[in-house]
Order: C-alpha cells, then sequence, then structure tokens
C-alpha cells in the first residue's frame, strides 16, 4: 500500500471494520450509499486518475503549470492580512524556493509548516505576482529518509462525507481482503490479459513507470481485463433469463381462420399500414408458440401502436383467454378504455375498467368480473391490475409506454402475472405473453447488452395522411406573439397544448405554475374555453376535462406533464412547452407527439428562458433539427449516458461502470461468446461470476 499524504483538514479516521451494530460513522454511511459494502465492491472501485507520488522533482528542473512532488524545508512561514487573510509558506529544497498559500488553515497545519520543518509538498507549479507559487498545495512532514511512494497514488471517485483519505485505505482493506482468484477457465478469456487479481492491484496500484494515458483512456490491458469481466457479468444475466424463459410455458394462443382477429381488423375504420401489418404478424406469431412472448413493440409517437395491441387482444381472447393493457396514468388508461371499447364492443367482447380512483362496489364488480373470466379485456392502471385483480385465465398482458415504468416494476409484473385459477387442469402453471410498448426507441447497442432478452417489433412507418410538425424555439420574451398564435389556432377550430414547466423538487410549484398560465391564457383569450390539467386533480376531475378538450369544447388545454404519454386529440394543432430546457429530450419528443396526428399542419413551440445550460442547447437544438425518434434516442443517449437514459436510478439497476458499449463492441462480442460457452460447460463457473459482480442486483438485469 503506498504512504498517503496527510494533508487532508479532515484526519482520516479508520476504515470500517466489521464493528457490529453501532452508530454508523459519516463516512461508513456514505461508503454504503455509494454501494461499496462487501470486500469486492471495494475492490471494483476503480480510480478516477492517478497522482505520481513517488519521487521528487528540484524546483530548478520543475516547469510551470506543471503537477510536481517537491521537498524542501521551510525557511519562512507566516500569516498575512492583505490581500486577505491567508499563510505564505517559503520552501527552499537547495535548488530553488517556492512559495505555498493557504486560505484556509488549522494550527496544526501552521506547526507543521514552521520555519525549519522538513516537507514533502505536492501541487501546481504557477508563475505568481512574486515569484513562483503553489496554492494549497498538499503536504506532510517528512524525515530525509522518508520513503517516496512504491506507486501512483489512486484519487478515486468519492462523495460529500467521504474524505479521499478514508477511502483510499478502505478501499485498500478491501481489495486485500477481497478473494480474487481466477475463476475464468482461460479458453473464454481473450488472449493477453492478466489475470483479475493482477489486473486489479495494477490499476489501484500502478507502478511508478507506467504509461498514465493507458490508464486514464482505458486501454491499458488491466483495464480490458476489467472491462472483460463486468460484460460478461452483464451478458451471462441476460442470456441466464433467455434460458430461463425458454423453460417456461405459455398457452399456444391458435389463429382461427374468421376468428376475432379478422372480425376487428374488418371493422376498423382505417387499413392498417404495411409496418402495423408486419408487427402483427409478429407478434402473432410468438403467441402461437408454448412458450411466453416477451417481446417489445417500437414505434415512433403516433405511428399506431394501440391498435396493434388490440389485434393482439383480439388473438388471445379469440383463443378464450382473457387479455390485460395497463398504463402509467389513469388519463391514458381511460383513453385506451374508449378506444378498445368502440372498437371491441360491437364484436360482443366484454371490457372491463380499473383504476385507482373507482371505489366501492363499482370496483368490487369489477374485480368479480375479472375473476370470473366473464371480463375479456380487463384496461386499467398497472398499479391497480398487479396488485388486487386475479385474472381467471390470463393469456397476455400488455404494458404500454414501458419505458416509464422502472426494471423493478416489470420484474414485479412478472412475478405478479400469473394467468390464474380458472385455468383447466392442462392449463396449470402457465405463464401469460408478454407484450411491452415503447415510443422511446432502444438504440442497437443498448439492445444489444441490456435487453439481450427482449425480442422487438418495430414500427418504422406512420400512418398515412400525417402533415409533420414544425418545431420553433423561442425565448420566454416571445411569448406574447406566441399568444397571438394560439388565437389564430383557436380561430380556425384548432386546439392548443401549453404544457407547463418541470420543476423536479416540487410538485407544488409545478402546480402553482400551471395555475398562474392558466389564468393568464384565460385573460388572453377572451370567449375561449380554457382547461387546467394537472397530477394532483381528483381522477374525475381529470377525466371531465380530457373529455372536454377531446371532445373538442375546450380551446386550450394547459397541463403539466401528466399529459406526456399517449394523450390522442387529433384536431391539436399546436403545442407550446414552456421552460423546453427543463425537460429531457425523450420528453420533448414525447410531449411534441400530441400534435400532428391528424391532416392538419402542427407546430410546437420550445419555449426557453435564458441562460441555457450546454446540454439544455444541445437538446433544444436535436429537437428543431430531427423529428425521427430513433434519431432522437440515439442524442439522448449521447447526452445523458446509458445510466440516465435506462431511469438506472430509480431501478437500482446495475450498469455498466467500466465498459463503454460504442468503444468496446468488441469486448461485448467476446463476452457474449464466452457466456454462452460458460453457461453451457461451466454453470457453476457462471453462477460464481455473476455473484462476484453483481451481488443481490442480477435479478435486476432480468427485467
Ligand atoms: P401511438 O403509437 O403513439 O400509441 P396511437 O396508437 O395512439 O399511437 O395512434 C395514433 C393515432 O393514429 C390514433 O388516432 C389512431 O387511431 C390512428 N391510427 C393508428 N393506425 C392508423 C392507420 N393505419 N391509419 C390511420 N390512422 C391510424
Ligand atoms: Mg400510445
Amino acid at each position: 500500500m503506498p504512504p498517503v499524504a496527510a494533508s487532508s483538514p479532515v484526519p482520516p479516521s479508520a476504515p470500517p471494520a466489521s464493528a457490529p451494530k453501532r452508530e454508523k460513522s459519516a463516512p461508513q454511511k456514505a461508503l454504503e450509499k455509494m454501494g461499496l459494502e462487501r470486500d469486492i465492491d471495494l475492490a471494483l472501485h476503480l480510480p478516477l486518475r492517478y497522482e505520481d507520488e513517488t519521487r521528487i522533482t528540484r524546483l530548478r528542473d520543475a516547469r510551470h503549470g506543471q503537477a510536481v512532488q517537491v521537498e524542501g524545508v521551510v525557511s519562512d512561514s507566516q500569516v498575512t492580512l492583505r490581500p486577505r487573510r491567508q499563510l505564505v509558506v517559503t520552501l527552499d529544497d537547495g535548488s530553488d524556493t517556492v512559495q505555498l498559500r493557504f486560505f484556509s488553515f488549522y494550527p496544526a497545519h501552521q506547526k507543521t509548516l514552521s520555519a525549519g520543518q522538513r516537507v514533502r509538498v505536492r501541487g501546481e507549479l504557477r508563475g505568481g505576482f512574486l515569484g513562483r507559487e503553489m496554492v494549497h498545495p498538499s503536504f506532510k512532514a517528512v524525515d530525509e529518509d522518508t520513503p517516496l511512494a512504491a506507486s501512483l497514488t489512486p484519487v478515486y471517485p468519492t462523495s460529500a462525507n467521504l474524505p479521499q483519505n478514508y477511502l483510499r485505505k478502505a478501499v485498500a482493506s478491501g481489495l486485500a481482503r477481497a478473494r480474487l482468484d481466477e475463476i475464468l477457465p482461460e479458453a473464454v478469456l481473450p488472449p493477453g490479459l492478466p489475470s483479475l487479481h493482477e489486473a486489479l492491484h495494477f490499476l489501484h496500484h500502478p507502478p511508478p513507470a507506467t504509461p498514465v494515458l493507458t490508464l486514464e483512456d482505458r486501454s491499458h490491458p488491466a483495464w480490458q481485463r476489467l472491462k472483460f469481466e463486468e460484460l460478461l457479468a452483464q451478458q451471462l444475466s441476460q442470456l441466464q433469463a433467455q434460458r430461463e424463459r425458454a423453460l417456461l410455458r405459455a398457452p399456444a394462443l391458435p389463429l382461427e381462420r374468421g376468428g376475432l382477429h379478422e372480425r376487428l381488423l374488418a371493422a376498423l375504420p382505417f387499413r392498417l399500414t404495411d409496418a402495423q401489418r408486419r408487427v402483427v404478424e409478429e407478434i402473432a406469431r410468438d403467441l402461437q408458440r408454448p412458450q411466453p412472448m416477451h417481446r417489445l413493440l417500437q414505434g415512433d409517437v403516433g405511428s399506431g401502436k394501440t391498435v396493434v395491441a388490440a389485434m393482439a387482444a383480439a388473438v388471445a381472447i379469440g383463443a378464450g383467454w382473457q387479455c390485460a393493457l395497463m398504463a402509467p396514468t389513469e388519463i391514458l388508461a381511460e383513453q385506451h378504455f374508449r378506444k378498445l371499447v368502440g372498437w371491441l364492443e360491437p364484436l360482443g367482447i366484454v371490457i372491463a375498467w380499473l383504476t385507482g380512483s373507482q371505489k366501492g362496489k363499482a370496483r368490487r364488480e369489477m374485480i368479480a368480473r375479472v375473476a370470473d373470466g366473464e371480463a375479456q379485456l380487463v384496461v386499467g392502471t398497472h398499479a391497480v391490475i398487479q396488485d388486487q385483480v386475479e385474472f381467471a385465465r390470463l393469456g397476455l398482458a400488455v404494458i404500454d409506454e414501458q419505458h416509464r415504468f422502472g426494471v423493478a416494476q416489470r420484474l414485479a409484473l412478472r412475478s405478479k402475472m400469473k394467468p390464474g385459477p380458472g385455468l383447466a387442469e392442462g392449463d396449470a402453471g402457465l405463464e401469460p405473453h408478454l407484450l411491452m410498448m415503447s415510443a422511446t426507441p432502444i438504440p442497437r447497442t443498448l439492445a444489444m447488452t441490456y435487453y439481450a432478452d427482449l425480442d422487438v417489433s418495430t414500427i418504422d412507418e406512420l400512418p398515412p395522411g400525417r402533415t409533420p410538425i414544425v418545431t420553433k424555439v423561442f425565448s420566454d420574451a416571445k411569448r406574447e406573439m406566441v399568444v397571438a398564435r394560439i388565437r389564430d389556432e383557436v380561430a380556425q377550430g384548432r386546439q392548443v397544448y401549453w404544457v407547463c414547466p418541470l420543476i423536479e423538487e416540487s410538485e407544488k410549484l409545478d402546480l402553482q405554475n400551471a395555475t398562474a398560465t392558466h389564468e393568464q391564457l384565460s385573460q388572453a383569450l377572451p370567449g375561449c374555453m380554457v382547461g387546467l390539467l394537472h397530477g394532483r386533480m381528483p381522477a374525475a376531475e381529470k377525466a371531465a376535462v380530457m373529455s372536454l378538450f377531446s371532445g373538442g369544447q375546450m380551446a386550450v388545454l394547459v397541463a403539466t406533464t401528466v399529459i406526456e404519454v399517449g394523450v390522442d386529440v387529433p384536431n391539436a394543432s399546436l403545442m407550446v412547452i414552456e421552460h423546453a430546457e427543463r425537460f429531457g429530450l425523450s420528453q420533448l419528443h414525447q410531449l411534441r407527439g400530441r400534435v400532428g396526428r391528424g391532416a392538419v399542419a402542427s407546430v410546437c413551440v420550445l419555449l426557453y428562458t435564458s441562460p441555457l445550460s450546454d446540454s439544455g442547447k444541445s437538446r433544444l437544438k436535436a429537437m428543431a433539427e430531427t423529428h425521427d425518434g430513433f434519431e432522437i434516442a440515439r442524442r439522448d443517449l449521447e447526452i445523458r449516458g446509458p445510466g440516465e437514459f435506462l431511469g438506472a436510478r430509480q431501478s437500482g439497476a446495475p450498469l455498466l461502470r467500466f465498459a463503454n458499449l460504442e468503444e468496446d463492441i468488441g469486448l461485448v462480442r467476446q463476452a457474449r461468446r464466452a457466456a454462452a460457452e460458460l453457461l453451457d460447460d461451466h454453470p457453476g463457473i457462471a453462477a460464481a461470476h455473476v455473484a462476484r459482480w453483481l451481488g443481490g442486483k442480477a435479478e435486476y438485469l432480468k427485467a
């Protein structure tokens, strides 16, 4: 272990022993919060960069701007008050002198740095006004023969309350204790890489001569080994999930000639697009198999996914099974309900409606009708359907806007969605088929790694007759002009959405803002019905507002992001998004997708407030430049990184820390091959590797 510079103002206390239930210290809590609990977790916490304390540079040889370590004797040390209070120390190493400047310091520091003391100092050398100086260098008292660090000093990613020195010690002892024996057979390893043990020890404490660049750009073989290990764990858990699923059984749903799905097709008010036909066929093929379907239907906003879900439901119902359709919000669930009632009730299908706001007798009756099998299609919010409903014979579950559900929720769904007790004897133990729908496409690289266990169908074409949406970006100073535009639009019988900013910390502020905007617009647009919709309204009120708007009586709808997903009012032709810079790219795209649903030319106005951050700027630019959901998802990934993209924060899914899907695509391929080989020939090793890397989090990857 390298000596650690003792310069932090907070003296590092001992790293966590496995002490029993004593009150945890702040750094201990911080360690835990960062997920650094097991020895292996600490060992896998790798440095961000390194400091070179392995050599001493003579002041005379040091260049300006260089980070160096120097050693000398303090020739002068005093506190000056001008231009502000500071400790100024002159250090002499025999070749030259340098001034050390500290704007905050404790008496203990002054003592270490008093005249005549020998100290070792590390910092960036700068040309100051009165000669060379270092501002706030790290320092420690030394003797003439204090040894130098034997390796580069690691600097770890850390957090508030977790001093670097404390973390270093914790990592070093985790590394020393962790079991790092080689468990992977040589045959599956890419050639030329060090063992895990070697790689980790090397990366935590690289020897002095290591070219730091290969560490920092992670191209060094030690890094390659780590990345490979990580990718392998991830590919293993994916492949395992896939194989486990292949062992499950589901009802095979036959396609009868002249069956319900054909009657639905004939009754629809429009012809399916070619893309819709293709995905319906892909889904129907899955449904005929005795294994549960696990398919994602992706298609840009407005591409017509709902009718595809209806066709799938018709196949399931036609074969004598029940279907559940779940949406993330009540508004959306209700809209689906209406649409499906319109399409399927004339064909004699019984549809039940279930959401959180339904109470008492009505609710009990609905639940009973689902349980006894009378309700063939059940539409509602996911929470309700998952938590409170027992199906007689559930054959197909459809989740709309699946990206809104966390990974954990999807997992829960899988374990809860059992087909039900109404099964004939031979059908016991069958799992329902699962269809997920999303307008946020998964970029290819992510699909390969995170969603390897998912079959994907894509609708890559919009229904005919849509006019492209024109997107305009304006500063909030142009608000008046935008309101005038609303007036025009309404005068032509069109409808308008005004979306209020998202204020993450506070739902209350969100609401205030929406309410204020609602008043403002009501005044500015006399004689025109302006409605307000937000998440805190009672469901019945929400439904009433939505029905006024979709019925066309209400011209302008001021809303928070409750309308983000799925809402479908084809006559709406203008959308204004206030504080657009606060929204994520995918969210903006979803919002924009609420207009341009009919034949009318539509406009989306993005209002922003200066100053714009760089990422805000690039998001608005991306929105103005493209309407392609795939391109937007790609840029979103670029701007936010995969962690955010996958919504891992809320789901707790372990993401790749070391490997980069784009850069390390070669390693991804090798890991895939190795995963298949291990599962076939060495399942015990596969399990041990996954446990080492993912611990208890492996489950999440199966969602
Ligand atoms: P999304 O994929 O965003 O969920 P929807 O299913 O809400 O899209 O469909 C958007 C609109 O397009 C709806 O009004 C729907 O009825 C209509 N639609 C769907 N398919 C077609 C089609 N083939 N031809 C014409 N209109 C269609
Ligand atoms: Mg939809």
